[in-house]
């Protein structure tokens, strides 16, 4: 049984929601650095 919401997921990266990037507000983009934009966390 799965639903649609991932509240609780242990590998994605919270800091970027899983992207590995952050939208900056300015325009661009920037890399996350708690995952390396890899959008998963150790
Ligand atoms: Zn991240």
């Amino acid at each position: 049984m799965k639903t649609s919401s991932a509240q609780h997921s242990d590998s994605s990266c919270t800091f970027c929601s899983g992207k590995g990037y952050f939208q900056l507000l300015l325009g661009g983009s920037e890399t996350c650095s708690n995952c390396q934009g890899t959008g998963k966390v150790r």
